[in-house]
């Protein structure tokens, strides 16, 4: 037996033991051609085949209408912070942005480097325990476009609901949630996410954009940067990050195998309810950060009467086989990362632990 921990990290995260154990009997020989998927040019039919099979399987679970184009680049969601209003924010224009956190701030700042910004709802004054209410979204008349980070890795809030922006384009950061349950993606212009925590390894940045968005990108910008250099050469412009786009279709066929995005959300309500349970039935010792209507399915931040519990909490759950339970430096705290990987007999086991230990610490 394999010894696999109760990994909580927050990404990179768990994937799933099936898509390791896969990888692992292909890797030294995929598909019979005598080479790892990392020893073969990325112009083979080989790799043309991985690269469209892990695309085409993205748009039947995500259901992607026609009309929009999928990417594979690198740079991370970080690099789409500057990339989108490079290629999307005009003179003129404004970029609007849902303030929900410390995601969704790296976002603005990086926007700010490169034209006009606004914030169109912010909940900055709450410490970001909790999504704005759609109806308190503000667009300025001049917006380009509206970007939301659907789900706050660091604080643990997710929007349960997306905004109506009418003719203006909406964006979403889905680096933390992107197939952690249904999305109508006809409501966005474009979607984005770093694969590393809910849809396979690093090294691979999901991009859904609507074709007409990324027609003609400004002359001025270097080719790299262009997303319609990456469209015109399907993700292939330049030597793409091959085996963590291999690692992607296994992921998404594993999804797919459990029954697809709705299947997915149902697994992630159930497992994280176990935690959600374990801290609203603790009678306070536990006290949940994000408010009740903005918890996230994806990232569970709670806190406990005081730090050193909390260091004690994380000191004892590393001993019982659990990684990954400390808070981010910036928020503190405690936080247990539920992505689509993560088994729900890790949730359990944690549901019992935190039970476990508030008796023996109460
Ligand atoms: C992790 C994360 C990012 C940054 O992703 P990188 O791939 O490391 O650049 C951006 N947005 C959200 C919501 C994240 O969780």
């Amino acid at each position: 037996m394999t010894n696999r921990a109760y990994n909580f990290n927050a990404g990179p995260a768990a994937l799933p033991l099936e898509v390791l154990q896969q990888a692992q009997q292909e890797f030294i020989d995929y598909a019979g051609t005598g080479m790892s998927i990392m020893e073969m040019s990325h112009r083979s039919s080989v790799f043309e085949g991985v690269n469209d099979g892990a695309q085409a399987l993205l748009r039947e679970l995500f259901g992607i209408p026609s009309q929009y184009k999928v990417l594979f680049l690198q740079g991370g969601a970080s690099t789409q912070f500057a990339m989108i209003p490079m290629n999307l924010l005009t003179p003129g224009k404004s970029a609007a942005f849902v303030h929900t956190g410390s995601w969704a701030e790296k976002a603005y700042k990086e926007a700010k480097l490169i034209g006009e910004t606004a914030i169109a709802a912010t909940s900055e004054a709450d410490k970001f325990n909790r999504i704005p209410a759609l109806s308190d979204i503000r667009l300025p008349d001049n917006a380009a476009y509206l970007h939301i980070t659907s789900n706050e890795t660091i604080e643990g809030t997710q929007f349960a609901a997306y905004p109506d922006t009418g003719d203006v384009t909406l964006i979403g950061d889905m680096s933390s949630d992107i197939l952690s349950r249904p999305v109508d993606v006809g409501k966005f212009g474009m979607i984005y996410a770093g694969a590393q925590k809910n849809l396979g390894p690093s090294g691979v940045t999901i991009v859904i954009v609507r074709e007409d968005l990324v027609e003609s990108s400004p002359k001025s910008l270097p080719t790299m940067l262009r997303y319609d250099t990456h469209v015109k050469n399907n993700s292939l412009y330049n030597t793409p990050p091959s085996f963590s786009v291999y690692l992607v279709g296994l992921m998404l066929q594993w999804i797919k195998d459990k029954g697809g995005v709705a299947a997915m959300e149902q697994f992630n309500r159930d497992k994280t309810k176990l935690i959600y349970d374990a801290i609203d039935q603790s009678g306070g010792y536990y006290r949940g950060f994000a408010d009740t209507a903005s918890r996230s399915l994806m990232n569970i931040t709670f806190r406990l009467g005081s730090e050193a519990l909390e260091k004690q909490f994380v000191k004892e759950s590393e001993q019982h086989g659990f990684v990954g339970l400390k808070g981010h430096r910036s928020v503190g705290g405690l936080r247990a990362s539920t992505y689509n990987a993560v088994p729900f007999e890790s949730c359990k086991a944690l549901a019992e632990f935190m039970g476990d230990f508030a008796k023996r610490n109460g």
